[in-house]
């Protein structure tokens, strides 16, 4: 794994755990020598992640639209800075220079980017490792959500495996590293058609 994507609040939260999170994963990232993708914001959880990495020496790649990027929230600093045209073009890029993603604490936005990286994940678009950081319980609300749509027949049980949670930065990072995709079904399962 060379770069990685994280997407996380550009709120910093209320409890300090989220930040020692991020400054934690930050740490293991220059560790490995792999780069942060992320926002480009010098705000939140964000800014947290991008200056510790920077701190370290580190490669950091932001992304962000023209329109967020005049609001002065972009970070300065940055080993590089792409300024696209919209948000989906952004998530394209993102996508584009990294091999892997988290989900650290955030918001809606935090949530809206992961999900559509794991519903291309889910359509076989590809076959990158996903992985929510559940930093002090923070997702555990939407883990079980997740088990909800299982349940209600509205995600698949084999696609619950797409994405990997861990609440230690650590161990997150090493199974993202081992992650093996699951070989494409060959035949048709009844209850798929
Ligand atoms: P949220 O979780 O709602 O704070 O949104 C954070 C995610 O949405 C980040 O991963 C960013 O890519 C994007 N985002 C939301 N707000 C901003 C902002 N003010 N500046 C840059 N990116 C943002």
């Amino acid at each position: 794994m060379k770069s990685l994507c994280i997407f996380c609040g550009s709120n910093k939260g209320k409890n300090g755990s989220y930040k020692q999170a991020a400054e934690d994963l930050a740490k293991l990232l220059v560790k490995d020598d792999i780069a942060l993708v992320y926002g480009g914001a010098s705000i939140g959880l964000m800014g947290i992640l991008a200056d510790e990495v920077l701190k370290r020496q580190g490669k950091v790649f932001g992304v962000m639209p023209k329109s967020i990027s005049r609001k002065e929230i972009a970070h300065g600093g940055l080993t590089e800075l792409f300024v696209v045209d919209s948000m989906h073009a952004r998530k394209q890029k993102m996508y584009d220079l990294s091999d892997a993603f988290i989900a650290l604490p955030g918001g809606i936005g935090t949530l809206e980017e992961f999900f559509e990286i794991l519903t291309w994940s889910q359509l076989g678009l590809h076959k990158k490792p996903c992985g929510i950081l559940n930093t002090d319980g923070y997702f555990d609300h939407l883990l079980k959500f997740l088990d909800h749509m299982v349940d209600e027949k509205f995600l698949k049980e084999k696609n619950r495996n797409l994405y990997l949670t861990e609440s230690d930065p650590k161990f997150l990072l090493q199974r993202m590293k081992n992650y093996l995709p699951e070989p494409e079904a060959k035949w048709i399962n009844k209850e798929d058609v």
